[in-house]
């Protein structure tokens, strides 16, 4: 296929926020696609190359991307600069300067999408000391036969600017309608989607084999699972009135999730957002296998730190002092963990997200065996308010959150939030019943001690429908100096020269992020707002919701999504629950 169909597609995709008509301009594509290219023209369009659960970087610096476009085109390095602080973007500029091109190349060949894939697969997998030299090589190889328009994406995608905020369910939509002729069969792909966090798979699978296909898809070892998520209740009875008059309550305790593959000896750890976590767990790596007595396995387990000498549950804070990048060795022993089970999502090569939660959890104990490392996450079956406060007792005492509720005959529902999990949580401090999971999406400048950090942020929701990033609020309290320092770190490398067409606000921010952090706020009260953009006119027209003295809790939530995050939805159901409390109090 001919990289230039690709390279305009992109080109009509940059010139668009609006979703309807980003989904046409994929069928469109898509259409042109043929059946053994389609994978790749899925992850290209993300600015990938393979699934995100596998890390394939592709790290150019910009640097080398100068040199190869100077070599390639002839024109000085100096030039490449001066036009590039121009416009702010790589990309953009080599297109510039490629147009008035000195070095004409006699034989030029015709750049196909296969070729530009595989080039950049050579390039994501180099390594060593004569790499950059061979990076610069294969670069200015494309560029000596890209048109400016397509040397403008392939760089693009080089350097990872290519942000075209196409979110997956777009990308899901836009398969639906162009193999499928029905865009309601999104559902389907939305269900092989879950299963194996690989959309380039389920994209190749509809083309070839299309919905029946689809509907034959099956859970593979080694490829992660989107996980199920929980909704949350405020109160004992609230839990009562949704999950009926029996159903389980698991502790609900502060780690890392982890999703565990394993087969024989070789084991694959996945965090909630699906990254590679081995490096952290060296301990879960070494130990786990032993417990297992299937042939293969995927379970899902929470890594808790603990207090060695007491086996009490530690804070999620105490677990984040492993993600680091040296000496390791020595955070595995001065933060000691236990692997708490709680799910079974595969077992001796079948699928088991059919099984209904008992025999899932009866399967889980089958087949994996429990001592001082590996537990199963404590459960009881409760039947009302007063079981439940006691089990929430325990709960708090030994370390833990508050509680899981989950419904003994429901299947496991991956990458969906429903009802068939609820949260309920402790929280004293807050008077929002719960504490909020927020996106970061801007940044402005802090003033005095703060001064070279970000000293407050712009947060946002997430609009499921949508699939945006509204406003919600500024938070500029809650921060120590170490958590501001960390942020810093996290976010510098997200700053992005144009805003991203996910987030929607009117604010003038001093800089934007990609919508990829999430942290972790309470606040005194949601309030209607005519500036931000949370449940836009869901309440009243023409405003939104907004935090009223929100505070940063310290939380980084790193092992979330961003489409984890709280919700519109939550935030509505949260502000009408404080009304309520403030009808009811008027009554009293
Ligand atoms: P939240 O982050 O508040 O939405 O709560 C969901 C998270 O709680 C999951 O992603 C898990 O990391 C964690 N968790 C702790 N205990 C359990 C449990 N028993 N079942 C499921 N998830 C749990």
């Amino acid at each position: 296929m001919e990289f230039a169909i690709l390279a305009e597609s992109l080109n009509k995709m940059e010139s668009t926020r609006k979703r309807l008509e980003l989904t046409q301009f994929l069928v469109e594509l898509f259409e042109k696609t043929p059946q053994d290219v389609i994978s790749k023209i899925t992850y290209l369009i993300q600015g990938k190359l393979r699934p995100d659960f596998e890390g394939i970087e592709l790290g150019v610096a910009e640097k080398l991307a100068i040199r190869a476009i100077s070599k390639s085109s002839g024109i000085p390095i100096k030039k490449i600069e001066d036009e590039y602080r121009k416009s702010g973007d790589l990309g953009h500029a080599s297109s510039v300067i490629l147009e008035q091109k000195t070095q004409t190349t006699f034989l030029m060949e015709d750049i196909t999408v296969e070729r530009v894939y595989d080039t950049l697969f050579k390039i994501a997998k180099l390594g060593g000391n004569r790499s950059q030299d061979m990076k610069m090589k294969y670069i200015s190889s494309l560029l000596n036969d890209a048109t400016p328009l397509e040397a403008s994406y392939i760089l693009k995608i080089l350097l990872g600017t290519l942000r075209l905020g196409i979110a997956e369910n777009t990308v899901m939509d836009a398969l639906a309608i162009a193999f499928s002729g029905n865009k309601e069969n999104r559902k389907k792909l939305q269900h092989a989607y879950n299963v194996s966090s690989d959309l380039g798979k389920v994209a190749e699978t509809i083309a070839t084999k299309g919905l029946e296909g689809i509907e034959k898809f099956e859970i593979v070892l080694f490829n992660p699972i989107r996980p199920m998520l929980a909704d949350r209740v405020k109160s004992e009875s609230e839990a009562i009135e949704k999950m009926g008059n029996e159903f389980a309550a698991e502790y609900k305790l502060d780690g890392e999730r982890v999703q565990l593959h394993i087969e024989g000896d070789k084991v694959e750890l996945f965090s909630r957002s699906l990254e590679r976590i081995e490096r952290y767990y060296p301990d879960i790596i070494e130990k786990i296998p032993k417990n297992i007595q299937a042939d293969n396995i995927i379970l899902e387990a929470e890594a808790v730190a603990i207090n060695e000498n007491t086996g009490e549950f530690l804070p999620f804070q105490e677990l984040m002092h492993r993600r680091r990048k040296y000496k390791i060795e020595k955070a595995v022993t001065e933060y000691p963990i236990t692997v708490n089970f709680f799910d079974i999502l595969y077992c001796n090569g079948k699928s088991c997200v059919e099984l209904s939660y008992k025999e899932r959890r009866e399967t889980l104990e089958k087949h994996v065996k429990e001592d001082e490392f590996a537990k199963y996450i404590p459960m009881k079956i409760v039947r009302n308010e007063n079981e439940i406060e006691d089990f929430m007792e325990n709960s708090i005492n030994a370390g833990s959150e508050g509680l899981m509720l989950k419904m003994l005959d429901k299947p496991y529902q991956a990458g969906s939030r429903g009802s068939h999990w609820l949260k309920l949580k402790r929280e004293y401090r807050n008077e929002l019943g719960d504490s909020l999971d927020l996106v970061v999406i801007g940044g402005f400048f802090g003033k005095g001690r703060r001064t070279g950090n970000y000293g407050t942020l712009l947060l946002a929701t997430y609009d499921e429908d949508e699939d945006t990033f509204p406003s919600i609020c500024k938070v500029g309290t809650g921060f120590s100096d170490e958590s501001l320092d960390q942020l810093y770190q996290i976010l510098q490398p997200k700053v992005s020269i144009k805003k991203n067409p996910r987030i929607i606000s009117d604010m003038e921010a001093d800089v934007w992020f990609e919508p990829e952090l999430v942290i972790e706020v309470v606040a005194s009260e949601i309030t209607l707002s005519p500036i931000h953009k949370a449940a836009f006119n869901a309440i009243r027209k023409g405003a939104g919701l907004a935090l009223r003295f929100p505070k940063f809790t310290g939380k980084i939530r790193v092992e979330k999504a961003v489409e984890d995050a709280s919700t519109n939805e939550e935030v509505i159901t949260l502000y009408k629950g404080q009304k309520k409390i403030a009808h009811d109090k008027n009554l009293m």
